[in-house]
Formats: C-alpha cells, sequence, structure tokens
C-alpha cells in the first residue's frame, strides 16, 4: 500500500489511493465504519476505563512490546497511553471520514501537530510552512522547535508555489499548511502542494480543523491529516482534543514504545473524552450541511448590503473555483468567514455590539461551535504573530473572524451582523 521514499515512508500514490476522481461521501465511509456495540450489545461503544490490560497467557507479554499483537491483530491492548479500546474505536471512525488507514485521537490539537512534526523530523532537519497558520502553530514551528529541537522552518506563501517549491532544501521533511488558512481564508492547491511535497520525497501535512466533512485532504495527496477535535468535530465548545489522520505505517512509528512521539510524549486522549465526542461524530455531517447553508446565506446578504465580507463560498473569493473543486458535494463551505473593520478600534465596537446588544454571539477565541464565536485575530488567535509575520499573512488590525453558529433565524442573526457593522460604519 505504502511507497517509501526517502525512507519517510507515508507517501501514498494517487493511483493506490484510487479515489480522486470519483466522488466522496465522507458521512457515507463513516457510517460503513460503524460497527463497534458496546460491551453488552449496546447501541453506543462503551466506555473502556482502564489504564491497564490484562493477558491471558503471560507469555503474550514480549509480542505485544514488539508491537507483533496489537489492537487490528488478535485484539491485544497493552496501557491506556498506548492503545485504548474506546480511543481506538473513535480514531478508526475518524480515518473513515478523513479515508486514511488508520488515526489516533490525542489530547489536543497542538499536541496532534507537535506529534507529527517531531515524529518527521529529526534534529537539524527542516519544515516548509505555509506562512499563515494557527498562532500556536506557528510559535511552535517559529519559535519553540527551533530552540528546544534544532527543528528550523521557512513560512513561504502559500499559494505561492513557487515560493513553496524554492524553500525546499535536502534537509526538508514535510510540507505544512492549513487547507483553509487561519484567519485569511486562503484556500491551500492541495493538488499541486501534494505533487510539489512528493517531488521532493516528503509528505504533505495539512492541518484539516476548519473543513472536516466538506473537505478530504487525503484524496488530494495530503499524507497526513491532523485535526484540534476541539473545534467543529466537538461541536459544543466543552473539550479539547486533537487527532493525527494517516497510514498505518506512520500512526504504528508514532506508537513505537522506544521512538513514538504519541507514545513518548505521551498527548493520548481519555476513554472518556472519545465517548463523549463519538456521540457527535453522527450528526456532523448534518451540522456541517447547517453551517455552511446558513453562513453562505448570510454572507451573500452581506455582501449585497455592502460590507467588506471574505468566505469561501462566495464567488467573489478569489479562489472559489478552487475550493470548489475540492469540497465533497452537499455540505457547504464552513462556517468561518472575516469581515475587515479596518482598525482594532472598530472592530471591537462591532464585537460588543454583536455580544452585548444583540447577544448574537459571544466575543471568544475558538470555533465551530454552534453559537456564534468572534474575534479580532491581531489581538487575539494570531497575537504569537509578529507584527511582520502579520503583514506577510495578510492579517490587518480590523480584521474580525466570526465562526457563524446555527441557533436563532437566518434573518435575525443577519439583521443582527448588518445593524453592528452599520454602527460602526463598515457598510457602504
Ligand atoms: C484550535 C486550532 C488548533 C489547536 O487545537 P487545540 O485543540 O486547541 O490544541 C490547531 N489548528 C487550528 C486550525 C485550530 O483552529
Amino acid at each position: 500500500m505504502v511507497r517509501r521514499l526517502c525512507s519517510i515512508a507515508y507517501l501514498v500514490t494517487n493511483k493506490e489511493r484510487n479515489l480522486v476522481m470519483q466522488p466522496f461521501d465522507p458521512a457515507a465511509a463513516y457510517a460503513a465504519s460503524r460497527h463497534t456495540f458496546g460491551e453488552h450489545g449496546g447501541v453506543n461503544m462503551s466506555i473502556e476505563a482502564s489504564s491497564t490490560f490484562t493477558v491471558m497467557a503471560a507469555s503474550t507479554m514480549p509480542a505485544i512490546f514488539a508491537g507483533d499483537r496489537t489492537p487490528d491483530r488478535d485484539g491485544c491492548f497493552l496501557y491506556g497511553r498506548h492503545f485504548n479500546p474506546t480511543v481506538y474505536a473513535l480514531a478508526s471512525e475518524l480515518a473513515a471520514f478523513e479515508a486514511t488507514q488508520a488515526a489516533y485521537c490525542t489530547a489536543s490539537g497542538l499536541s496532534a501537530i507537535g506529534a507529527v512534526i517531531t515524529q518527521l523530523c529529526n534534529s537539524g532537519d527542516h519544515v516548509v510552512a505555509s506562512n499563515t497558520l494557527y498562532g500556536g502553530t506557528h510559535a511552535l514551528l517559529g519559535e519553540y522547535l527551533p530552540a528546544k529541537a534544532g527543528v528550523h522552518t521557512t513560512f513561504v506563501p502559500i499559494s505561492d508555489l513557487d515560493a513553496v517549491e524554492a524553500a525546499f532544501t535536502p534537509k526538508t521533511r514535510l510540507l505544512y499548511t492549513e487547507t483553509l488558512a487561519n484567519p485569511t481564508l486562503v484556500v491551500a492547491d492541495l493538488p499541486r502542494l501534494a505533487e510539489i511535497a512528493h517531488r521532493h520525497g516528503v509528505p504533505l501535512v495539512v492541518d484539516n480543523t476548519f473543513c472536516p466533512i466538506f473537505i478530504t485532504p487525503s484524496r488530494f495527496g495530503a499524507d497526513v491529516v491532523v485535526h484540534s477535535l476541539t473545534k467543529y468535530i466537538s461541536g459544543a465548545s466543552d473539550l479539547i482534543a486533537g487527532a493525527v489522520c494517516g497510514s498505518s505505517e506512520l500512526i504504528a512509528k508514532m506508537m513505537d514504545l522506544h521512538m513514538g512521539s504519541l507514545m513518548l510524549l505521551g498527548a493520548t486522549m481519555d476513554s472518556r473524552i472519545a465517548f463523549e465526542l463519538a456521540l457527535r461524530l453522527p450528526h456532523l455531517p448534518l451540522r456541517m450541511a447547517e453551517h455552511g447553508r446558513r453562513t453562505l446565506e448570510i454572507c451573500s446578504r452581506l455582501e449585497k448590503a455592502g460590507a467588506h465580507v471574505r468566505y469561501p463560498g462566495l464567488e467573489s473569493h478569489p479562489q472559489h473555483a478552487l475550493i470548489r473543486s475540492l469540497a465533497n458535494p452537499g455540505y457547504g463551505f464552513g462556517a468561518i468567514f472575516t469581515v475587515d473593520l479596518g482598525t482594532t478600534q472598530r472592530a471591537n465596537t462591532f464585537l460588543e455590539r454583536m455580544q452585548n446588544q444583540h447577544h448574537a454571539g459571544f466575543i471568544a477565541v475558538s470555533l465551530g461551535y454552534a453559537e456564534t464565536l468572534m474575534t479580532c485575530s491581531a489581538i487575539s488567535t494570531s497575537s504569537e504573530l509578529d507584527d511582520a509575520s502579520m503583514r506577510a499573512a495578510g492579517i490587518s488590525p480590523g480584521l474580525v473572524r466570526l465562526s457563524l453558529g446555527y441557533t436563532g433565524t437566518v434573518d435575525d442573526r443577519y439583521e443582527q451582523i448588518r445593524e453592528s457593522l452599520q454602527f460602526v460604519g463598515a457598510l457602504g
């Protein structure tokens, strides 16, 4: 299944993947993957609340430690930081959604990202990454890993494919991007980025947190897909969680008892959290479709009213055709959109008007909640970037990012946003 290149064995060819030309429905793939009953025949999976597992024959232990007997092979579990049956079942369902061979669930999105990068890179290695990333990821690549691990990153505008190509060095071990950049909503051209990465013999790693269900990066050549499950996939803003989706070989390497970043840095998920998340996956496609339907409707109306709105579902978005070519039909284009209000002060007035006057949402970081969450990116989720990085990424001081919820009526929500924009003089 997996082609070996430059000793990095996580590249799956499009022929092997054999999917790209056929339409893909993640909800159908998920439904087909669901075969976990509870311990007593329950319709929900059981919570396996054990940190350690017995064997019938003591002589089985060495084979489990060597990785020869696994949850997949012989149903062998060892210890909760390694694999847990409930976490494992959730991971299998996420792998089905993302059309990857395997997945592993982690304590947070950032721990999933850190584990992937430290697995693929040794000290002295190099990463090529988009210059517009979640603030924590930007700090991890730009500050933490150079200091702590000697892994250095060149940040490039991800839609400038020549710049991406030119940034590669013989030490480059991965190409990293977000499907939809936070908060500029630049769409990554996944097929062409995969082509560049693979030509250099390295995997394309994609953070798909903004686009669950409606974009499936593995179908366009992404070798590893990471998620913050904290956002849409949880959907309730009540927990922190993440996942790594990729080849079985990569996940096995990350679980290696000697050199596995997941095993040794210990960022595993608790089984109780895995159970909570498993209950929410059946309605994730419904939620995404409704998020997308409402956001497109409201953004279209705001645009007509003269607002500087940016949403990839709008035809005015410079990469609308690209996102259309990437999107699985029927699930829309997500709930994240931005309005540029020019100055941070106007942005703050708008946010307070929305929250305190209209009760139209919360001034809060994060996204993918049932209610609208909104922030001024420059002073919040992108504040890890210095001024030059902020400018390079195209984040203006008055840029407001909204993650539209699905409570209330579309008419009411539109009117609340429109009035708040008008209040700060941002219409027409
Ligand atoms: C929130 C987020 C992360 C980090 O996830 P946590 O679950 O908070 O650790 C990474 N990438 C993106 C795009 C995010 O939105």
